[in-house]
């Protein structure tokens, strides 16, 4: 049977929280009994969006990350819940109302901190993926039609097609993945990897210039990490390190310069290098 999934691409979020909008818009004030009773106005986000900041000046970057309930396949809510917590056909976890009125241990049921406690109706509640909207012929939940950017879409298709689909756009889950998750992300390493940045110039007819177009190599122990060019200043910007990354190296080639090597060490924050010259 075909399952509903979303795929939340980083490269394209940008933060204008308009799923979160549209989730309040749907569901604030609004009961869609059996599925779910309404939302708090405030206090209470079913999707909300988190701004994950890299780097020190003058080399940063920042990237969005959506996080709502992973509808997982393999769902600790579930587990320990299984009166109140229903799966449906199409992979959709929802929380059953009746049942989690007044049981405010569901909230932590979820190792993900997904499920929310509505103080105003003594209720526990999660994202329902709009079940109510695509039950009634809509093709998507509100969070993905909101998006101006395309940056969450979903999609209806069996495991084998989704499979596929992991391997062929490199999709990872936000948290380990044993939960066997049905959102999955798109250009994660924007979150979960560190970046080293640097410059490098060199000196021609006594002035010092920019070394554009060299190339930089990243080793760690003695195998080839990533690779990057220095741009028209001299800078270049080395991504995807895992955090763990340790003590690496970093070999600079420039036309015309011997090559020059450095340590750095990656321990969970992103690396701002000073200016390497050549030939100095
Ligand atoms: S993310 Fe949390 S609430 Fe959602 S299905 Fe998984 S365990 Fe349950
Ligand atoms: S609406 Fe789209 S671009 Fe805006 S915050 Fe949500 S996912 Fe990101």
């Amino acid at each position: 049977m075909e399952k509903k999934r979303l795929i939340i691409d980083l490269a394209r979020c940008v933060g204008c929280f308009n799923c979160l909008a549209a989730c309040k818009d749907e569901f604030a004030g609004n009961s869609w009994l059996p599925y779910t009773d309404s939302q708090m106005k405030h206090d209470q986000k079913w999707i909300d969006v988190h701004r994950h900041e890299r780097g020190a000046a003058p080399y940063t970057d920042v990237c969005y990350v959506p996080k709502l309930c992973n509808h997982c396949e393999n769902a600790d809510c579930e587990k320990a819940y299984p009166d109140a917590v229903k799966r449906r056909g199409d992979g959709i976890v929802l929380l059953d109302p009746e049942k989690a009125k007044g049981a405010r241990a569901l909230v932590s049921a979820c190792p993900h901190g997904m499920i929310s406690w509505n103080d105003e109706l003594e209720t526990a509640q999660k994202c329902t993926m709009c079940a109510h909207l695509l039950d009634s012929g809509w093709k998507e939940p509100r969070c993905v039609q909101a998006c101006p950017l395309r940056a969450i879409s979903i999609v209806s298709c069996g495991d084998a097609e989704f499979s596929e689909m992991i391997a062929g756009q490199e999709l990872t889950p936000l948290a380990n993945g044993s939960h066997n998750p049905r959102v999955m992300y798109k250009n994660l390493h924007r979150y979960s990897c560190c970046f080293i940045s640097g410059a490098l110039a060199c000196e021609a007819d006594g002035e010092e210039r920019a070394a554009s177009g060299a190339a930089v190599e990243l080793y760690r122990n003695g195998e080839l990490i990533c690779s990057a060019e220095t741009d028209f200043f001299g800078e270049f910007k080395i991504g995807r390190i895992p955090s763990g990354g340790g003590v690496c190296e970093l070999l600079y080639y420039y036309k015309g310069y011997e090559p020059v090597r450095t340590e750095v060490t990656v321990n969970g924050d992103s690396v701002c290098l000073d200016v390497v010259r050549l030939g100095a």
